[in-house]
């Protein structure tokens, strides 16, 4: 399993958000879509199996409608596509104010595994820094969207944050065995560095 990460600078801000795009033999899956198809083009040819999306916020599903046009599969919570169709839920208000209509999403459950190529994905329903937030295991890597970032976690003051699911699902992820972290914003971190991190953090909310 390869991963290679996308960064996206907004005209409108600087959010440095990552798009990572997993790739195996058989074919990639992006998790989230920040990025063109033409950027994914540009590091690998092979078929894109599906998109997983970690939450509904605009960085992430800003490109969503040009995947499920060419019917690549879209997987999410059962919260997401409420955040696409409503500019203060998926936060675009912050710079354009956008809706995002796509046909079919795969609703996830928490803790439901699918199978997708050869690739073995579970989804973890982690609600906080969203009402729709989920992080993805896949082998030994955790892709955690804004749940969890290398040196801090995710804001908990969009309108559908909640500060105690956060720290619940930060209890969650801290129980968790993984080897990689792979965040929605910077760096990738590993599950040493994150022992530290989420302790320090639940202690800031608690
Ligand atoms: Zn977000």
């Amino acid at each position: 399993m390869n991963v290679h990460t996308l960064k996206v600078k907004w005209k409108e801000g600087e959010l440095n958000q990552n798009t990572y795009v997993v790739e195996q033999e058989d074919g990639c899956i992006l998790i989230d879509a920040g990025v063109s198809i033409e950027e994914i083009r540009k590091i690998t040819n092979k078929p894109i199996l599906a998109v997983l999306l970690t939450h509904g916020h605009f960085d992430r599903i800003d490109y969503i409608e040009e995947y499920d046009e060419l019917k690549i599969p879209i997987y999410a919570s059962i919260y997401t596509k409420k955040y696409m169709l409503d500019p203060n839920l998926n936060v675009s208000k912050m710079i354009k104010s956008r809706v995002y209509r796509v046909g079919k999403i795969n609703e996830l459950k928490d803790n439901e595994t699918i199978k997708i190529g050869k690739m073995e994905v579970k989804c973890l329903y982690t609600p906080g820094h969203s009402r729709d937030s989920v992080c993805y295991l896949m082998g030994d890597k955790l892709f955690s969207g804004d749940t969890l970032f290398s040196v801090s976690i995710g804001r908990t003051d969009f309108i559908d944050s909640n500060n105690d699911e956060m720290i619940k699902s930060l209890s969650r992820l801290d129980n968790l065995d993984y080897k990689e972290l792979y965040s929605g914003h910077g760096r990738v971190s590993n599950k040493a560095e994150q022992n530290q991190n989420i302790k320090q953090w639940l202690n800031i909310l608690k």
